[in-house]
Formats: structure tokens, sequence, C-alpha cells
């Protein structure tokens, strides 16, 4: 596994926003907006130097995107949004990393238990034996049950991906 710096980073099209999230859950920083236009998408994606994943047909006729000057991948939307996932890491050969804030893509810092005593939810202080913080949003963290379901559609994934 390599490090932060050879990891891609993406850009969403306004279709693309619950891959996004499935993104970041595989450790990956990628970014939505709602509502943006294509043009828009493509010229923040140049700049930052991101991946453009997009179901948008004719997105993929701009020179910027034909000459590989901004690279990009087209993600077939009909799909399941675990599946868009599975689809992009198989396209790009990426494995699961760390998991990164669902909200916003940023990295998270584990914190101690004690820490959170006041801040966590009762119910999630009581159940929940590790946090985190969202070093971007500030956003408190813990493996509750929606949690759990995500990681372990994320291990499924890691295991169809290695059939292949
Ligand atoms: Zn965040």
């Amino acid at each position: 596994m390599g490090d932060e710096t050879d990891s891609p980073r993406f850009f969403c099209d306004a279709m693309l926003g619950g891959l996004a999230r499935w993104l970041r859950a595989a450790g990956y920083d990628a970014l939505y907006e709602y509502g943006i236009d294509d043009g828009e998408l493509v010229r923040r994606a140049a700049a930052e130097g991101r991946t453009i994943l997009s179901c948008d047909g004719p997105l993929f006729e701009r020179n910027v995107i034909r000459s590989g000057q901004v690279r990009s991948l087209y993600v077939p939307q009909q799909s399941a949004k675990h599946d868009q996932l599975a689809f992009v890491l198989r396209e790009l050969k990426l494995p699961l990393r760390s998991s990164r804030c669902m909200a916003c893509g940023g990295e998270l810092a584990e914190l101690p238990r004690h820490a959170v005593l006041g801040e966590a939810p009762p119910l999630a202080f009581r159940h929940c034996e590790r946090f985190w913080r969202c070093a971007r949003c500030g956003k408190l963290l813990w493996r509750g049950t929606h949690w759990q379901k995500i990681t372990r559609r994320l291990a499924e994934l890691a295991l169809s991906a290695g059939e292949d």
C-alpha cells in the first residue's frame, strides 16, 4: 500500500454524490458539489489535479478530457452506489485505505475515549470503543451500526475484487 502522496483524488459529477461518500469511506479524497455544471467541474478538477468521475457521456467529448489533460473515468450511473465504488476501485486498481470523513473527505484522527466524554451522545459513548475526529470539518465520528454496515460492505467489495 502506497502513502497518501500517490493516492488519486477525485471530483465526482453532480449525479454521483453517493459515490463520493463511498469513496471517502474507502479512504479517498473525493469532492462533490450539488448542482455543479460540467464546465466548472472540469475547471476545478484541472486546477486541483483531480480525476473526474462522471456518468455524463457528453462530458467526455470535451477536448481536455479526450486529450487526457484531465484524467477521468466514466461510471455507469444505473448501478448501486457500492457497485459504482467497486467499479472505480477495480478500473483504477486501487486498494481500500483508511476511511476518511464521509461528510467532507477529511482525514480522521483517533481520539482517546475519555476525550469525547460529554461531547459524544451518551448512547454512542456507552456502546462504542473508538472515536475519531475529522481534521477538516471537525465532526466527531464513531463506529455505530451505520458504520458497521458500511465497513462490512467494503470488506465484501475487497474480497470480490480479489477474485478476478
Ligand atoms: Zn469532515
